[in-house]
């Protein structure tokens, strides 16, 4: 017998647990000893011994060990040696960075791991996916991810969509009773979910049968490709670049040998010194520091609430120019709270904060009591219709479920209604509310078998739908003046900010039919509810810095044109001739008539899921980089067509999660903006210390190239030019990578999406500061070789140190887009650090006599240091004072 030929009753069975319970602890732990955990076996980890060998698989490295090699055998013991160390710890450090940066990414797989709610114990609670076990009763909700593969026990009108598992994208309809036919096909097995497959609409709850490969999607995960590893728009440029780059460098450090061999230099050391300056200027590792630098920058936003699906978004963000937010629970707390209420043409006001059961309710300031006419049933009907607990922890309520739905709960409880107030009811059938129809519905049943439909949701939608009121003890038909009473209610309290919700029944009798299409029709008007949900405190405030940085914020909502106004207005977000925009006109217009107004657009309200699109694309043609916030199921065509995608950490679905590149583990828009700045930041990084390698590479290879020209003797040795290129510019490089945000990051419009790796000046930049470089490591050499022509080593020492400080003192001046004398030079801890520490490396291997003779170096006086810091300060001096 397979699994969906048993009853319910036969499932619990065979699995020992209850649907109403749950396993208990123990159980759960043995069944976790006897399957193991809920996974599917990812690809392989490359062995770590790998990635240290990958180091050295660089053309030019390989050549630089050759020539090592070649030298030991040739006698020069010292020389050979000190370079296969310097090769050796060059490795290490790339090793170390390669460990680092996956090890951020593992972290933020787990970070962004899909949960599952189960029910243990006779609690429901939230779990890692992974740690589901064979006999879990699980509940799943339109949006999840099914997170093994579940006998359904219970479906609301749920429907899964299968396609990752039978190619299939129409979703199917799940019920839980048995099917006898043995031969099914995983298709056809209707009250069966699968693993890896999606709920689309309604919820359910099931019992786990098979999980990690004993599912279906077990059996073909083996089956799948490999994905690649994915790399990001800058590190696909920079590798480009990184390839021009290696044809200038190695054309002119053959330049370099041969100018040296023709001045007559001994050819073996000329070819010795232009393989090393080739490694040295060469950055083949800028690829490698920049996706550590992103992950860096990533495990920054992590601490900020911000978790990063895919590494390129990080740079996306800083060019992001739209920010299209979801009004409900991102800008606002999500925290609702009924403050009127509207019955028998009356408006009553309802004391009380949050969801505090205490209050009460008010007609012109006298209280009334449940008594009041329809009164309770209008709360009563409230609480059938209805998803959501309250519960209490420490003496506080809390909601479990849509706060909708828990605002009515606590106002219902204001005059005294508790959940066991509904338990005389059994609730026969429901459709479950989503954004699209902005209604929910449910079919009670008394003791007597009496039935009633009750339905609430968006007035302006309900209210073509109601037909009659309520009257005495029964109805009354709904007339055209009373109708416009409640049209007025409804704008006055949308008016003030309330987010509103009708209450609609109908009776029904036994036989008649409860098919979905034509239930919600011929409805008797009960009430209006309108209730509360306050703007985040942050929210104000991070909107205006994203209007400084060049930034519109554009809010969408399924909320009440009038609610959204009013709300943002309080924000400060709709300027006074901004246009506030309706889903039913966004209905009638084309993408084209949108571009036109959409400049001057700041809210959409009653929009629907479908409407994001159009907003996302509108935008898009205008020349925007949109990023767009979403947390249902239908928002993930939106969130993908968006630029950066955006999901909710806490109320949003699996599927949107997906779908994005970001997800916010507060929901709070206030995240949004401290992530662009951080994205804008760790794009500055990363061009900072692009200028300074470069820069530092230029200086690196002409001042070899000025030598050979003027016909002098190599002014840097091998060594000397590995050196550099491991101390000076590996530390201060990452320490640039971690460089705090120069004041003005949100002050300024996003980057051009498409500018290129040296914008904004950059080249000039490089280019003038390395000719600099090279020239005053030059100066310092002629000048010291002049004057004591028979100590070669002396004048290389100088050079060595001139190059060495003349970097270090420029790698400040990366630190500022227009002069280093607007940043404080202690700013960056790491980069001081880092800088220390060279020098005093420097300082051992020219005073320490053991490594004098290793690195060709001799003691300096006070004398030669000054002439040295004068040096070596011109090239960042000299612009410094230029602005
Ligand atoms: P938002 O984008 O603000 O979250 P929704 O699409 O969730 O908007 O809600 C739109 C409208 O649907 C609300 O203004 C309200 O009238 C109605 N509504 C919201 N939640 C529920 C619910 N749980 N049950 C019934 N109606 C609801
Ligand atoms: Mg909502």
């Amino acid at each position: 017998m397979k699994w969906y030929q048993l009853d319910v009753e036969k499932v619990e069975q065979k699995l020992h647990v209850l649907s109403t319970k749950g396993l208990s602890l123990k159980q759960i732990d043995e069944r976790r000893k006897q399957y193991g955990s809920n996974q599917l076996e990812s690809q392989k980890h490359t062995p770590k011994w790998l990635i240290f060998l990958k180091q050295f698989q660089d053309f030019m490295v390989l050549v630089l060990l050759a020539a090592t090699l070649i030298a030991g055998l040739l006698g020069e013991y010292i020389d050979a040696i000190a370079i296969m160390v310097i090769v050796l710890v060059n490795g290490f450090i790339g090793y170390f960075q390669e460990q680092k940066a996956e090890k951020s990414l593992d972290k933020l797989k787990e970070l962004s791991a899909p949960m599952a709610n189960v029910l243990r114990d006779g609690k429901w609670e939230k779990v890692p996916s992974k740690e589901v076990v064979v006999g879990d009763v699980v509940r799943i909700n339109s949006g999840d991810r099914i997170p093994a593969d579940i006998r359904i026990t219970k479906s609301n009108s749920m429907e899964t969509e299968e396609s990752a598992l039978t190619g299939e994208s129409l979703p199917v309809a799940k019920h839980a009773s048995a099917i006898q036919n043995p031969e099914l096909e995983a298709q056809d097995q209707a009250n069966m979910g699968f693993m890896g497959t999606l709920v689309t609409r309604g919820s359910g709850i099931g019992i786990v049968v098979g999980t990690g490969m004993n599912t279906v999607m077990g059996q073909i995960a083996s089956l799948m490709a490999n994905t690649k590893k994915q790399t990001t728009p800058l590190e696909r440029r920079l590798a480009e670049l990184g390839k021009i780059l290696i044809v200038v460098a190695l054309l002119l450090t053959a330049l370099v040998v041969v100018l040296g061999v023709m001045q007559g230099n001994p050819t073996y050391q000329m070819f010795l010194a232009g393989v090393s300056l080739a490694v040295a200027a060469i950055p083949e590792g800028l690829p490698a520091i920049v996706t550590v630098a992103l992950s860096l920058g990533v495990q920054r936003m992590i601490k900020k609430k911000a978790i990063v699906r895919k590494l390129s978004a990080v740079e996306t963000l800083g060019t992001a120019s739209v920010i299209c937010s979801d009004k409900t629970g991102t800008m606002t707390e999500n925290q609702m709270t009924v403050k009127e209420v509207f019955l028998n043409g009356k408006h009553l006001y309802v004391s009380g904060d949050g969801y505090d059961i205490r209050g009460d309710y008010f007609l012109n300031k006298t209280k009334v009591n449940r008594d009041f006419p329809h009164l309770e049933n209008m709360l009563l009907y409230g609480m059938l219709c209805n998803n959501a607990s309250l519960f209490v922890k420490l003496g506080k309520y809390y909601v479990d479920g849509d706060p909708t739905d828990g605002a009515l709960l606590v106002a219902a409880r204001k005059i005294g209604l508790k959940a066991i107030d509904s338990e005389n009811y059994k609730i026969i059938k429901e459709i479950p509310f989503d954004s699209d129809r902005k209604r929910m519905s449910v079919v009670i049943e008394d003791e007597n078998g009496m039935r009633l439909l009750i339905t609430k949701g968006a007035p302006d939608v309900l209210l073509p739908r109601m037909a009659y009121q309520i009257n005495g003890n029964g109805r009354a038909l709904l007339r055209k003046e009373e109708k416009n009473k409640i049209e007025r209610s409804i704008d006055s309290m949308a008016n003030n900010a309330l987010r509103t919700i009708a209450i609609g029944i109908r009776p029904l009798s036994s036989n008649e039919s409860i098919d979905a299409a034509f239930l919600e029709n011929e409805l008797t008007f009960v009430g209006l509810y309108g209730m509360i949900d306050p703007p985040r405190k942050e929210v104000k405030s991070a909107i205006e810095e994203c209007r400084q940085a060049g930034i519109k914020t554009v809010m969408i909502t399924g909320d009440h044109v009038n609610t959204a106004r009013a709300i943002a207005r309080d924000l400060n977000l709709l300027p006074d001739r901004g246009l506030v925009l309706e889903g039913h006109q966004l209905n009638k217009m084309s993408v084209e008539e949108l571009e036109d107004v959409i400049e001057d657009t700041y809210v959409f309200a009653r929009v629907t899921p479908e409407h994001k699109l159009k907003i996302v694309k509108a935008f898009q043609e205008k020349g925007h980089i949109v990023a767009m916030t979403g947390d249902g199921v239908n928002d993930a065509p939106a969130i993908k067509a968006s630029d950066i995608g955006i999901s909710m950490g806490i109320s949003g679905t699996d599927v949107t999660k997906e779908a994005s590149s970001l997800v916010l583990m507060d929901d709070n828009f206030a995240t949004i903006k401290s992530a662009i700045q951080e994205g804008r930041n760790i794009y500055e990084n990363i061009r900072k210390f692009v200028r300074y390698l470069l820069a530092s590479n230029v200086g690196e290879i002409l001042v070899m190239l000025f030598a050979m020209l003027l016909a002098m003797p190599l002014p840097l040795v091998p060594v000397q030019i590995l050196w550099v290129n491991l101390v000076t510019d590996g530390l201060p490089a990452m320490a640039l990578g971690l460089d705090k945000a120069e004041d003005n990051v949100m002050k300024r419009p996003p980057r051009n999406p498409r500018e290129g790796v040296f914008a904004r000046g950059l080249g000039y930049k490089i280019i003038s500061r390395g000719i600099l470089i090279g020239l005053v490591t030059l100066i310092a050499f002629m000048l010291t070789y002049q004057n004591n022509p028979e100590n070669l080593v002396y004048a290389q020492t100088m050079a060595f140190s001139t190059l060495v400080m003349a970097q270090l003192i420029h790698v400040f001046d990366c630190r500022a887009e227009n002069s280093i004398f607007d940043r404080n030079p202690f700013g960056n801890l790491y980069l001081v650090l880092a800088v220390l520490s060279s020098i005093l490396l420097l300082l051992i291997v020219i005073y320490w006599p053991p490594l004098q003779p290793i690195f060709h170096t001799t003691d300096l006086a006070l004398r030669d240091w000054l002439f040295i810091g004068a040096l070596s300060a011109i090239p960042t001096v000299l612009f410094g004072f230029k602005k």
